[in-house]
């Protein structure tokens, strides 16, 4: 099967094709930095991520972009709350999300452009508009006319009749229409502001998308990324501009993730369930967040609780000591089978290995099913284990069991599971459980208090729990035994 993806303007899912042969182009709508990262933030970034490696694993050249949008309302109300420069509060900003964004390993962007850098971009697409009377002008504000672009809400799936009778213009406002939108937006005393044609102002937030999507990418391309909370206004006012500006189709298909919940509600900061990644990644490994976030379909809403991501914990856990006993198996110091034959357990083995290979791209193929693709490890190390118990101890189907590591090793790429690659597993799988390292510090305090008879009797109750405890210059290090 080759790789499908669902298109939001069809609703169907249709077999990629590329815009340019053997190359992608992928925008994604980036943070608008008046405040740190939270986990919803990150689950759009982290899917891209996948969707990028997985893209590239198929041999594809992408040149990934995401934005900042570094001036905005919001922004500009932070900044005069805080008393300090607008840019204060964007740079700071920025820094936290790039520092979220390392600690999930992602792929960095190819380009991290600004609203503020792009400016006069912005100005000759929204002159652009207006010359071909798509957009107008009203005492310094520029707005885009919806009513003169006829395809307005297909992305979104909405009428224009039925949105313009909840819609209203507010107070200020200069809009002919109530769905209009700003391109363009005149700026008040004391606010940053650029020069144009229309007076000192600053763009509009959905304009700087349509134009550096254009920058890099160009006017068609394949793409686009961001959350479902993005579709609408956001995505079909982009579409809607560029369509118009270009008569281009603009983007091939729209990666939506879904949104991230926190007992039952959409996580936001408005309504009180902001989770910032610094202070998740303060009590969770970064591995574990990332693999929530991967652990299902990108397009389905995510439960999050602290609950979940102990369970997620665990399950991790699981995986991760699965691979290190493959690792464990291949080192062993068991007979390998000789060269050309294989044990009973062996050919039951690898047709599971075949079959999980098989399921596991099978599910990516299918409209990135990350989700799906990680049952499949979870199946494979269940199969291996069972292998492990029936043979591992007294032969080694060498081969089969490499093509499992190739597997893993292709997983991990594409879906960075491990941040020390499958080698860490190993380390997992040697992690010795509580019980024993609590052992094992109170006989080093025995030893620092060369109380040697009791640090000895600690030493025989670590082994007789099957773990040896060694103890070199860097001090004690616990092995398991045999
Ligand atoms: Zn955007």
């Amino acid at each position: 099967m080759a790789l499908h993806v669902y298109d939001r303007f069809t609703g169907a899912k249709k077999k990629f094709e590329p815009v340019r042969p053997g190359k992608v182009g992928m925008y994604v709508c980036g943070m608008t930095v008046q405040d740190q990262p939270h986990v919803g933030h990150m689950f759009a970034f982290v899917a891209c991520d996948m969707i990028r490696r997985y893209l590239e694993f198929l041999g594809y050249e992408v040149t990934h972009v995401q934005n900042f949008t570094d001036i905005d309302d919001k922004i500009i109300a932070k900044a005069q709350a805080e008393g300090v420069d607008y840019r204060v509060v964007a740079e700071r900003n920025m820094a936290l999300y790039h520092a979220a964004a390392g600690a999930l390993r992602l792929l960095p962007a190819h380009q991290y452009p600004l609203a503020t850098e792009n400016i006069d971009g912005i100005i000759d697409y929204t002159r652009k508009l207006i010359t071909s009377g798509h957009a107008y002008a009203v005492d310094g504000d520029v707005y885009f006319d919806v009513r003169s672009y006829d395809d307005y809400g297909r992305l979104s799936g909405r009428h224009v009749d039925d949105m313009r009778t909840g819609a209203r213009v507010e107070v200020g406002e200069k809009k002919r229409d109530p769905l209009d939108f700003a391109l363009w937006k005149a700026s008040r005393p004391g606010e940053p502001a650029w020069d144009s044609p229309w007076g000192p102002g600053r763009p509009g937030w959905h304009i700087e998308c349509s134009v550096m999507a254009t920058r890099y990418l160009g006017e068609h391309f394949d793409f686009h990324g961001g959350g479902q909370d993005l579709l609408f206004p956001h995505h079909e006012n982009e579409r809607a501009q560029s369509c118009a500006a270009t008569g281009s189709h603009f983007v091939n298909y729209w990666l939506h993730n879904g949104l991230l919940y926190l007992g039952g509600s959409k996580m936001s900061k408005s309504d009180g369930n902001f989770f910032a990644m610094a202070d998740v990644l303060a009590k969770v490994r970064p591995e574990i967040v990332r693999f929530f976030l991967l652990n299902a379909h990108f397009r389905s809403h995510l439960d999050y609780s602290e609950e979940r991501l102990q369970e997620t914990a665990a399950a991790y856990d699981r995986l991760a000591r699965g691979v290190g006993r493959l690792l464990a198996a291949l080192a062993a110091d068991v007979a390998p089978v000789p060269a050309g034959l294989v044990s009973a357990q062996g050919e039951i083995l690898a047709k599971q290995v075949r079959d999980h290979r098989r399921r596991f791209f099978a599910a990516l193929d299918d409209d990135f099913n990350s989700g799906g693709a990680i049952g499949e490890l979870f199946a494979l190390v269940r199969d291996l284990n069972q292998y492990h118990a029936a043979a591992g101890e007294t032969v080694r189907d060498e081969a089969i069991l490499a093509q499992a590591r190739v597997l893993l090793q292709e997983a991990d790429r594409i879906l960075g599971l491990f941040p020390g690659g499958l080698a860490s597993c190993l380390e997992e799988m040697d992690e010795a459980p509580a019980e024993i390292r609590r052992l094992a510090v109170e006989r080093e305090a025995a030893r620092r208090d060369r109380d040697w008879a009791q640090a000895d009797t600690l030493r025989a109750q670590i082994q007789a729990q099957g773990w040896l405890v060694e103890d070199g210059p860097q001090g004690s290090v616990l092995r398991r035994r045999g």
